[in-house]
């Protein structure tokens, strides 16, 4: 046996149960995104793609895969309609208690499978800081947040423990800390080799130093919840108890129930340590218990003076992100091609992104921070000169709403055009081309991308511009990452 598993053995009910549960490879999870699908459409879509899927209890947007599927071919995932994420790891979500009025800071964010969550929970508008110090993993997070048309999120990469975060800036603050990650065995082998007394002890000053600076940086009366992907009492119940007893009273635990969810309570005692009480208050995965990876979450709030908003933080030299004068002659293409409503064009802001893309953000995004985002919004149109051409961000953002040149195609021809190759449409699908250009292309309700209408004796064909990094298949060639 496993000389780490083993030392959990007096913490759980069935230890037999809970080792044959990490030695078995993990159910695969997705959650669907109500901002590109409706609610009622999700069933059809799953059963089009041959998914066998049960919703999740616990969740509103989560779903368990009877069989393991690869997900990144499926146009379901290509098209933004789902996401695959492990159903523990969206237990901190649940727990944000989040409402479309928060200004929330995801501070260890990258991958960025939680940061989407909560931008969605935010229905798409209002200000979500996604932060993480790995760039090469900030930019899947950007990836994710493209595909599925998520434009209020701005990225930072400072470190968590960093004091210019300004207080009480946010109203929630998540930390889903660096851990030994031994909760992810089933998806990982290999991992429990990684974990030491040495590296529990090193990754606990870091964790206690984020969930203090968390603390700091949410309002009174916010909500701050912590994570890991951890069995390791050290790393979760400890840290917190730390963190309870250095407050002197000024923080506690909020008890979150979660209906449906199998959790188990955190623990009191430890090693020979007794922690406060409030620690049952959290929330234990045990692997055999719902059939998840192993996983702690906890919400906590900074009692004393419950500010409703926080206080706006000024930027040292003023607003920096205002909407650039000239670029009304770049978004004219909207309703020029597509015939967009400008109510729609307009609730967004419009910024240059380097020197080639133009960004829409949404107008209440807010980022106050005292640095720069390297990364804001989403690309919609890459400009040169006065010429734009438009990108899928700017499809999956305003396609829907297109009056004309969007192009409907079946699901045989939608495969073929989110891997990048020439789509045909039916005369039907076509009958919304005005003349050879660029085209909003979409299967059914979901637009899926960007292409060029091009004459064909059968009628139109349309080229694919769908980029291949969306699929996880190669990174990002075009940079977009950089805010100059
Ligand atoms: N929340 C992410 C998600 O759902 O996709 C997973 C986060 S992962 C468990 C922990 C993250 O903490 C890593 O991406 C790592 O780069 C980041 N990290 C490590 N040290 C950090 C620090 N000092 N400040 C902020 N983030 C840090």
């Amino acid at each position: 046996m496993d000389p780490i598993l083993e030392r959990y053995r007096p913490l759980v009910n069935d230890f037999a149960a809970f080792a044959d549960a990490c030695a078995r490879p993990l159910p695969t999870c997705i959650w669907t995104n109500p901002l590109r699908v409706d609610w009622e459409e999700v069933r059809d879509e799953l059963a089009a793609e041959g998914l066998d899927a049960e919703p999740v209890a616990w969740s509103r947007e989560a779903w368990r895969l009877h069989s393991p599927m690869r997900l990144v071919d499926s146009l379901g995932y290509r098209a933004g309609v789902f996401h695959v994420q492990e159903e523990a790891s969206q237990l901190p979500v649940a727990l944000l208690g989040i409402d479309p009025s928060c200004r929330v800071l995801d501070l260890c964010a990258a991958p960025g499978g939680k940061t989407a969550l909560i931008a969605i929970r935010l229905g798409g508008r209002g200000t979500v800081i996604a932060n993480d110090p790995s760039r090469g993993r900030q930019s899947v997070t950007r990836t994710t947040l493209d595909r599925l048309g998520l434009a209020n999120v701005s990225l930072t990469d400072r470190d968590g423990r960093d004091p210019s975060w300004p207080e009480a800036s946010f109203d929630r603050v998540l930390v889903d800390a660096p851990c030994t990650c031994e909760g992810t065995v089933r998806k990982h082998p290999g991992i429990l080799a990684r974990a030491s007394e040495g590296s529990r002890r090193y990754l606990a000053d870091v964790q206690r130093a984020l969930l203090l600076n968390a603390l700091r940086i949410c309002r009174p009366g916010g909500r701050v919840v912590y994570s890991t992907c951890t069995f390791a009492p050290e790393e979760n119940e400890s840290v917190v108890a730390d963190v309870l007893e250095r407050s002197g009273g000024a923080v506690r635990v909020v008890p979150v129930a979660v209906p449906g969810l199998r959790s188990r309570p955190g623990l009191t005692e430890w090693d020979g340590r007794r922690y406060p009480p409030a620690m049952a208050l959290s929330h234990r995965l045990w692997p055999h218990e719902a059939d998840t990876g192993g996983f702690f979450a906890v919400a906590l709030q900074r009692t004393g003076r419950t500010a409703s908003a926080p206080p706006a933080f000024e930027r040292p030299s003023g607003d920096r992100h205002p909407e650039d004068p000239d670029v009304e002659p770049w978004i004219r293409l909207f309703p020029d091609r597509f015939g967009l409503d400008r109510d729609r064009i307009r609730s967004y802001r419009y910024r240059r992104s380097g020197r080639r893309y133009l960004l829409a953000i949404p107008a209440d995004h807010e980022p106050r921070l005292p640095f720069e985002p390297f990364s804001t919004g989403l690309a919609v149109l890459r400009v040169n000169g006065r010429s734009a051409k438009p990108t899928t961000r700017s499809a999956i953002a305003f396609g829907h709403a297109a009056v004309r040149n969007r192009v409907l195609l079946d699901r045989a021809q939608a495969l073929r055009f989110v891997s990048g190759r020439d789509a045909w449409p039916t005369p039907h699908g076509a009958a919304g081309i005005t003349s050879s250009g660029w085209v909003f292309v979409a299967h059914g309700r979901i637009t899926l991308g960007v292409g060029v209408a091009v004459p064909d004796p059968t009628g139109w064909r349309v080229e694919s511009l769908y980029p291949k990094h969306f699929a996880g298949l190669s990174r990002p060639s075009d940079s977009i990452d950089s805010v100059s």
